[in-house]
């Protein structure tokens, strides 16, 4: 049997998702391009929590002294593995701008191939879900201090946190896992994680733009290209409104919002303005 398609989406995770979905409402025949399972990236074990508004960018003032001094502490909720890489570099200088500027507003190999450069910087974060003991808490809830999060998932109590910028190693370092859930009693006195039967321990990585917002629009070399990625902490929460906007730009609709500040050739030395919707 032959099979037409209009659209390949490239990615399973929640924005590839959603995407696919607008893309079929307005009829196209889409498939999506998943190298593994489908919702088994940075999509699968996050805090699940719909809240943009409770989301600040991670270049906020201040930002660089307290990584720098978190950088020492390996329990810290957020920490850099100093390494020499050009990437990681050049993406520190543009979050430090982006620091500086007051902006309080994963890798792709096939981008690269295509010879686009995003930057974008992978930041792992954890989970551990438990679960869920009786009496606990229906409501999320963000301990903003010590950055975790601890969401109830039907039968399970789920607890997130820390940000490391450590490139693409998905390997779970037990120390900031122990670090999420021994904040936990600070917060919540009757929640013991060591006394809660463990479901899983499990670790993603945010795709993080210098300046915490993400890439949403088309590249000026590429007429069938629509680039959409960078969703940072909170790409569960924006993923229905991201794939509502990538089905609109390839129906060369205007989109619901003004695209100018997610243009994806912002941090492009050359960049002088965006597509027909994104100036
Ligand atoms: C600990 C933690 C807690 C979080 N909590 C929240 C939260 O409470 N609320 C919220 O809104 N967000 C949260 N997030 C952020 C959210 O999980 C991400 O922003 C979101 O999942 C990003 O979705 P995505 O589709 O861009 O990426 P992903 O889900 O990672 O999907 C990308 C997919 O692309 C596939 N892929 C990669 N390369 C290729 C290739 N070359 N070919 C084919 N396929 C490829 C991958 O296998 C993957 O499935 C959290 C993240 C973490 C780590």
């Amino acid at each position: 049997m032959k099979t037409e398609t209009d659209v390949l989406v490239i990615g399973g995770g929640a924005i590839g998702v959603c995407s696919a979905y607008y893309l079929s409402k307005q009829g196209r025949a889409v498939a999506i391009v998943e190298k593994g399972d489908i919702g088994s990236g940075s999509s699968y074990g996050n805090a699940g929590l719909i809240v943009p508004s409770h989301s600040t960018p991670l270049a906020e003032p201040g930002m660089i002294s307290k990584g720098i001094k978190w950088m020492f502490n390996p329990e810290s909720p957020f920490y850099i593995k100093p390494r020499f890489s050009c990437e990681l570099i050049s993406w520190l200088w543009k979050f430090w701008r982006a620091c500086s500027k007051r902006q309080m507003n994963r890798s792709i190999p096939v981008i690269r191939d295509l010879k686009i450069k995003l930057p974008i910087q992978p930041a792992k974060g954890y989970s551990v879900t438990f679960k869920r003991p009786p009496g606990c808490s229906r409501i999320p809830f963000v301990l903003a201090e010590a950055k975790v999060a601890l969401t109830p998932l039907g039968d399970a109590l789920r607890f997130a946190g820390t940000l490391e910028l450590a490139g693409l190693d998905l390997s779970i370092n037990m120390r900031r896992v122990q670090a999420i859930l021994k904040a936990v009693p600070g917060y919540l006195p009757d929640i013991h994680p060591e006394n809660l039967e463990r479901i899983e321990i499990w670790r993603g990585l945010r795709p993080c733009t210098p300046d915490g917002l993400p890439f949403l629009g088309r590249p000026m070399a590429y007429d069938n290209l629509i680039l959409a990625a960078g969703h940072a902490m909170i790409g569960i929460s924006l993923s229905p409104i991201t794939g509502k906007l990538v089905s609109q730009l390839a129906a060369n609709e205007r989109p619901l919002i003004d695209l100018a500040a997610l243009n994806v050739e912002r941090f492009d030395r050359a960049h002088t303005g965006g597509g027909p919707w994104e100036t």
